[in-house]
């Protein structure tokens, strides 16, 4: 029987709440997916004859982040059916919730392109709202934006992302990132970047058309070397669950660089779920272990950590 018949679905347990004084915001999320993506978990652990994994609804999953010190979320809505979900988890949870919106680099080279090549082995899905041109899907996050500035407070996640994308679309996806970045500048928004396998090419992209002011590397995957040039520019690094893992050493040597005024801690639920939970279910309750390992590989005490986090989200997204 394979390793992965074994795999734990069960919820990871809370943590330790953190202190008043250490309360923060969880500045990537997908909450909404959470709730599918449990359910699918649930039913696979039924499946195999688990103990019953139970399903929680928005309210429940911000209710269990509360009740450990994370005071807010930004959730990321970056497929066309689910800008609007975002925007209105935010409506309906005010001060509580805050949206960011984009169309994400996958999706966005799917837009009014049916077949594009993956790299070996991988192939994008085309869905019927792909059906949509991309400047068609763009205007709509500008058009939420603009009619939802409270909820509102950032444009991503934007990027690029060569693991998934292969080189038949690079360019496609490039100048899907330069629009992105000429919306967060005209809309006077920061902007999440989403990297994988990227990293040249998403900051020759940056400093060819000019980063907005306010840039932020979400779940930040560089090295020490592009730490620096994040410090140089005074781009921020958000750090999700990877940087607790083995082997990540560059990642964590890029917080010490940048160091606490631009520093940011995110689940980017339901995945990449920080350690010893590696594999199950993230969600934004599971926070204050990332503010752990983020803490360790600074050499500095989780609440001074955990505040310099919550005053980054307050510089960066006025929340
Ligand atoms: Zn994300």
């Amino acid at each position: 029987m394979s390793k992965h018949h074994h795999r734990d679905r069960s919820w990871a347990p809370a943590p330790e709440p953190l202190p008043r004084e250490a309360w923060t915001v969880d500045d990537h999320t997908h909450v909404a997916s959470v709730v599918p993506f449990s359910r699918a978990m649930s039913h696979e652990a039924e499946a195999k004859g688990q103990p019953p994994v139970p399903v929680y609804d928005v309210d429940e999953i911000l209710g269990q982040a509360r009740a450990v010190g994370v005071e807010g979320i930004i959730d990321v809505g970056c497929e066309l059916p689910n800008l609007r979900t975002a925007v209105q988890m935010a409506v309906d949870h005010p001060g509580l919730v805050h949206a960011a919106l984009a169309i994400h680099p996958n999706e966005s080279v799917l837009h009014g392109h049916r077949g594009v090549p993956g790299p070996d082995g991988l192939e994008l899905k085309y869905k019927p709202w792909h059906d949509v041109p991309f400047e068609d899907a763009l205007a709509e996050v500008h058009r939420l934006a603009t009619q939802h500035p409270d909820q509102v407070v950032a444009i991503g996640e934007t990027g690029m992302d060569l693991f998934r994308t292969g080189e038949g679309a690079k360019e496609l996806q490039r100048e899907a990132f330069r629009a992105h970045i000429a919306l967060a500048k005209e809309l006077g928004l920061p902007m999440q970047i989403h990297d994988r396998d990227s990293h040249r090419e998403v900051i020759e992209t940056l400093l060819a058309d000019g980063a907005p002011e306010r840039t932020v590397f979400h779940s930040y995957s560089g090295d020490a070397e592009m730490g620096e040039i994040a410090r140089e520019h005074g781009w921020y690094l958000s750090f999700s669950g990877t940087v607790s893992y083995k082997g990540n050493d560059g990642i964590r040597e890029s917080a010490r660089l940048v160091g606490l005024d631009h520093i940011m801690v995110e689940t980017d639920a339901p995945y990449l779920t920080p350690m010893p939970y590696r594999g199950r279910t993230n969600a934004p309750y599971m926070i204050p272990y990332t503010l752990a390992a983020l803490a360790d590989a600074m050499d500095l005490p989780l609440t001074t950590v955990a505040q310099a986090t919550r005053r980054t989200v307050r510089a960066v997204y006025g929340v």
